[in-house]
């Protein structure tokens, strides 16, 4: 897909100057000549990323980037501030009301590029995080933002500084002192095991590590799972132009340059982790999502939508490795008498002892699912049918073994389950069959005086 980049000048020439190169690198390019117009667009269309002017007529361009990152639904889109000067106080500014990054006016080509793609990149990460959340659960995604996304957003962010000049070191903690929590390392090598082991929200890099290439340090924080995401910004000396481009195409976030200016770093040091929490917390809600999805709130266990798409796969998966499967249907007998006379609340905590007993009686690779009301499958990978057999019947005896206590010790329910058992069969089986043949087995348990296992060959 082709990065849409939305480019906001009041001068047409400095708007078509852009959009000739960004034309030129196969960018899609939309084009704004004020602030209005530019969160109209920023509003309905899919920007990715938003080439700002600061000196605008009517609303100026911090002005435009405070609302796009006020809005839950533009604030992810990034924004790079295109200054007239070169200005640290504009940049600062710039960065205070959430720009994530600037160019200044004229803008170096090479720089124009990497940076754009850098965020495009990170801009992708964000949408495919963010369809994922907004298709995994029915809530709007501003909720979920607001919700957990910035809950610790304003936390000194924990920080990696991995420099070898003891004087620099020190100037930057002083520096940073107010703002992170910081971790100082001088070996790089030792540094990269720190990143690693521990959780930072940044790692700064010093560049002039003494026979050390500082990329290859970049790079291996890249290619490890649990720094993938962190962000690195890169401590460079201002003639360092090659080094900073090739950090940023191994996935470096953002450098700063000697002499570093307090201000602009811990600006840039917040934009970064600001993005980091709102990825990781998009991430964890997916996560939480997926998992709310695929389970049964009552007992824990996974429920049918799960059982459903997954039986398939270890269907498949026993098939193609010419692997066994047995699978179980479980029935709890005369369930709505238990209902009946301890009430509906007492019935619930026996659903939920029934599955503690069933999580305790199957393999870690068994897939336990409660299918409806009292109603469980479980899933035997690698099982034969005469040893489900003899699992289904050590489960019963477990239920008929021992009382259910509920509520205390106030009330011992007798309690007792009806199994039906199937493996999968040579030949042309299918899901259906099998889940079909357990059914019948089941059903027959009932009709021959429940509390029983009976396995349906197929
Ligand atoms: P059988 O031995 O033939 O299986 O008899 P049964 O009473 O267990 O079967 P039936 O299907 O007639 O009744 C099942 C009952 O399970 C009816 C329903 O109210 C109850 N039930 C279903 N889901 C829940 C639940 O989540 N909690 C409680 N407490 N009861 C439930
Ligand atoms: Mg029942
Ligand atoms: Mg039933």
């Amino acid at each position: 897909m082709t990065a849409r980049i939305l480019v906001v000048d009041d001068v047409p020439a400095n708007v078509r100057l852009l959009e000739t190169r960004l034309l030129a690198e196969y960018f899609d390019v939309l084009t704004a000549s004020n602030g209005v117009e530019a969160l109209a667009i920023c509003e309905k269309e899919r920007v990715d990323v938003v080439l700002l002017d600061i000196m605008m007529p009517g609303m100026d361009g911090f002005e435009v980037c405070r609302r796009l990152k006020a809005d839950p639904r533009t604030e992810h889109i990034p924004v790079v501030m295109v200054t007239a000067l070169d200005q640290p106080a504009d940049r600062v500014r710039g960065l205070e009301v959430g720009a994530d990054d600037f160019l200044t006016k004229p803008v170096n080509d090479l720089q124009l590029m990497t940076r754009v793609k850098s965020l495009v990149r990170l801009k992708m990460l964000t949408d495919e995080l963010r369809l994922r959340a907004a298709t995994t659960r029915d809530i709007g995604i501003e909720e979920l933002l607001n919700s957990r996304i910035h809950a610790d957003a304003e936390e000194a962010p924990r920080v990696l500084l991995i420099d070898q000049r003891r004087a620099s070191s020190e100037k930057l903690a002083a520096a940073l002192e107010s703002s992170a929590r910081l971790t100082r390392v001088e070996d790089p090598q030792q540094g990269f095991f720190d990143a690693v082991n521990g959780s930072f929200d940044a790692v700064l890099i010093s560049t002039g590590l003494e026979g050390f290439d500082p990329l290859r340090t970049c790079s291996q924080l890249r290619s490890i799972d649990r720094t993938r995401f962190t962000p690195i910004i890169m401590i460079a000396d201002a003639d360092e132009d090659q080094l900073i481009m090739r950090g940023l195409d191994l996935g470096i976030n953002d450098y700063v340059t000697r002499p570093v200016d307090v201000q602009e770093l811990k600006a840039r040091l917040r934009t970064q982790v600001r993005r980091k929490r709102y990825n990781e917390g998009l991430r964890a809600s997916v996560a939480e999502t997926i998992e709310m999805a695929v389970t049964d709130p009552l007992t824990g266990l996974y429920n049918r939508r799960y059982l459903d798409s997954h039986l398939q796969t270890l269907f498949d998966r026993a098939r193609s490795r010419g692997r066994p499967l047995s699978i179980m249907i479980t029935d709890l007998d005369r369930f709505k008498s238990i209902n009946d006379s301890w009430g509906h609340e007492a019935g619930d905590a026996v659903l939920r002892e029934f599955s503690g007993r069933v999580r305790r009686n199957v393999r870690g690779i068994d897939l336990a699912c409660r299918y409806g009301g009292e109603e469980f499958v479980i899933v035997m990978p690698d099982t034969e049918g005469a040893i489900a057999h003899k699992i289904a019947e050590r489960l019963r005896r477990e239920i008929e073994g021992e009382v259910f206590h509920i509520g205390g010790d106030r009330d011992a329910i007798h309690v007792t389950v009806s199994i039906g058992v199937a493996a999968m069969a040579p030949g042309s089986d299918s899901v259906a069959g099998l889940l079909k043949r357990a059914d019948t087995a089941l059903y027959e348990a009932k009709n021959t005086g429940r509390n029983k296992v009976v396995a349906q060959a197929a």
